[in-house]
């Protein structure tokens, strides 16, 4: 497949010589999809809604003017829990580290970071998000007589089965796309199973797992590649050459990068059996308690081609 500059829609017509369809990257994709193209019920005139599928309050204020979105029908439901998912996401996603680091400089990107901080709950805290930095205490007997304590305040978290939620939200709408046939006006989604297997804050994209991932894909036939909203958002979908699997990775406002597989589990289980192991070092191990921990690992800009 040909390089792509950013802000770019290509998907793939599965031509055997790579073949790819390239979308102004000024408009919107809109698709006149009559079933739910996340749930597959029919759509009426009462229970249709437009679904941004990269929500406008996803991204930084002002990300998605003048940039394409995929913009498709679903029934009001499933559209209705996929806004409430994006919610705290998208607010934990805009924070910056704990050293109060943003992963870059941008006005719009801070300025909607602190909004969502003070008006978005947590869903895991109850709390708003500007309250739910993550605690963490941790003592243990290294010697006898020597205690060790350790505490850590981290970023906000969310909970994993939320983030693979709306990952798949967002997975369903984009193979629609590529499976998409105008005269049905329709689209389909992977036979199998939706298999997410990382998620990871930006201080940690280069850990081994990751890099193993993004190498074991990489030679994959690439079916789309997508950014948007000033690369605030980015997808892209890569089958396998033999076998009815894919691999999948998303990238949410520069902070947030979750991949997994669709389709067939042995096939991404192999994969994933065949990626090298963390480092992980020991503090102290004896009878039913240990402490271990792992530094965050991150990537250097060379070494990235999740979306290359
Ligand atoms: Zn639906």
């Amino acid at each position: 497949m040909r390089s792509l500059k950013a802000e770019s829609l290509a998907v793939g017509t599965g031509d055997k010589d790579g073949d790819v369809i390239l979308h102004d990257p000024s408009k919107p994709m809109l698709l006149r999809n009559t079933v739910c193209a996340y749930c597959g019920v029919q759509l009426t005139a009462s229970n249709a809604t437009k679904e941004h599928v990269v929500g406008r309050k996803f991204v930084p204020t002002g990300k998605l003017d003048k940039r394409w979105n995929l913009i498709l029908r679903t029934c009001l439901p499933c559209n209705t829990r996929k806004s409430e998912l994006e919610d705290d996401i998208a607010a934990i996603s805009m924070q910056p580290d704990v050293f109060g680091k943003y992963p870059v400089t941008d006005d719009a990107l801070v300025t909607s970071a602190k909004r969502k901080a003070e008006g978005s709950v947590s869903r895991k805290t109850k709390k708003p998000v500007k309250d739910s930095q993550a605690q963490l205490s941790v003592s243990g007997q290294l010697l006898s007589g020597l205690v060790a304590n350790f505490s850590f305040t981290g970023s906000p978290q969310i909970d994993d089965h939320r983030i693979f939620e709306l990952a798949r939200y967002h997975l369903m709408a984009f193979f629609f796309l590529i499976t998409y046939n105008k005269d049905t006006e329709r689209g389909w989604w992977w036979p199998g199973e939706f298999l997410p297997f990382l998620h990871t804050r930006r201080s940690d994209w280069g850990n081994a797992s990751w890099k193993g991932f993004m190498q074991a894909v990489s030679t994959w036939d690439m079916r789309m590649q997508a950014a948007t909203a000033e690369d605030f958002f980015r997808c892209s979908i890569r089958r396998h050459p033999q076998a009815e699997c894919w691999s999948w990775a998303l990238e949410w406002n520069k902070q947030h990068r979750i991949a997994g597989f669709l389709g067939d589990r042995s096939t991404a289980q192999s994969i994933v059996d065949s990626l090298p192991q963390e480092h992980v070092t020991t503090v102290f191990e004896e009878q039913g308690r240990s402490l271990r921990f792992r530094q965050d690992a991150p990537l250097a800009e060379t070494e990235d081609i999740l979306f290359a």
